[in-house]
């Protein structure tokens, strides 16, 4: 199966996303290939890390980017949290990665089904008690789009969101995405084919 990835993104950039996503092919054809997945593997890296990209994945428990990128240990940094939602802290590891870690290549990676989303549809626009500031990643998308019925159409748009965000709040991003040091991947993963789709 072949991938497509946009044409004018930066080298480095391209070569890991062509590798996540053929590695992606390789979990949809039930033929994985990751090996370093041994204590081997974790004694190599015992003292460093060289991953080649950050991945902001739900934590949805269906949502493993190792296993649906075909990854073992070592190869991506991974911050999960519910619906994606980017607060401080999420922002901040996104930034170590980059910094300190220089990754070329971040995944946004929403995905069908997701609680958080049916849980800001239902509630809309009412503040709740509890989750507020997972809501408040993901009210301003409801707000630009009220009509919304479909909950992966929802997620699609919450994380193109995200993405601006990010590009917004952040300035090592930003700055890292200018310069041609980052490119951010914002992608869609679908539970009934187990593909994996840049949007
Ligand atoms: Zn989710």
């Amino acid at each position: 199966m072949n991938v497509n990835v946009p044409e004018n993104i930066p080298q480095n950039a391209k070569k890991e996303l062509i590798k996540l996503l053929e590695g992606n092919r390789n979990f949809v054809n039930g033929t994985p290939t990751a090996k370093n997945m041994s204590l081997e593997t974790l004694r190599k890296f015992a003292f460093h890390q060289e991953p080649y990209a950050v991945v902001l994945s739900c934590s949805d428990s269906r949502v493993v980017p190792e296993i649906i990128f075909d990854c073992g240990i070592g190869e991506l940094f991974v911050i999960r949290v519910a619906g994606i939602t980017a607060g401080d802290n999420i922002i901040e590891s996104i930034e170590y990665a980059i910094k300190k870690l220089k990754l070329p290549l971040l995944i946004l990676l929403g995905h069908d089904d997701c609680g958080v989303m049916k849980y800001a549809k239902e509630h809309y626009p009412n503040p709740t008690g509890d989750f507020r500031s997972i809501l408040s990643c993901v009210y301003p998308v409801l707000s630009l789009n009220e009509d919304i019925t479909c909950h992966n159409f929802f997620a699609r748009q919450h994380t193109i969101w995200v993405e601006d965000k990010l590009l917004k709040t952040s300035n090592i991003i930003r700055t890292a995405v200018d310069n041609g040091d980052l490119y951010i991947a914002k992608c869609h993963f679908d539970h009934s084919t187990g593909l994996v789709d840049l949007i």
